[in-house]
């Protein structure tokens, strides 16, 4: 997708309006048009990456840092019992905005916004198998 074309990319330049939390010359934090649970709120970078394995450690190292900041609002300011964080790269992974983004999404206990976590399983041996396959693509 041409950069032109990305929503991210449109409001980090202003160019569509969002409902801003915090910006710094490279990291821009607002609120999500659907949100999740009230005060549901995403973290860019204001230039374009699609993935957070693409983008940049040190531009990476800012939004975090903005996304704990922000976080730490929320709960003040909500006073919710805890946050979710969560980065969606690819289609398979949900992503939809292809313009990596965090969500902050706040909890309170026994809410309905994740019903779900299907834990799985792996042997020793295929864990292992698994673990040397990743380190060896480090
Ligand atoms: P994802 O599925 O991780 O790509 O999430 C994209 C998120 O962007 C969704 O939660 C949308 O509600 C949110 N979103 C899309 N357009 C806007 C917008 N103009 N302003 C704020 N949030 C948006
Ligand atoms: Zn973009």
């Amino acid at each position: 997708m041409a950069l032109q074309d990305c929503i991210f990319c449109k409001i980090a330049t202003g160019q569509i309006p969002c409902h801003k939390i915090y910006e710094n010359d490279s990291v821009l934090a607002f609120l999500d048009i659907g949100p999740l649970s009230e005060g549901h709120t995403l973290v860019i970078p204001k230039a374009h990456f699609e993935k957070l394995d693409q983008c940049p450690p040190e531009i990476l190292s800012g939004v975090i840092q903005v996304v704990g900041n922000v976080s730490r609002a929320i709960v003040s300011a909500l006073g919710c019992d805890g946050y979710n964080v969560l980065c969606n790269n690819g289609m398979a992974a949900g992503q939809e905005v292809h313009h990596i983004h965090f969500h902050v999404i706040p909890r309170t206990s026994g809410d309905d916004v994740f019903t779900e976590w299907k834990s799985g399983s792996c042997s020793k041996d295929q864990a292992e198998l698994l673990a040397n396959r990743i380190t060896q693509n480090l």
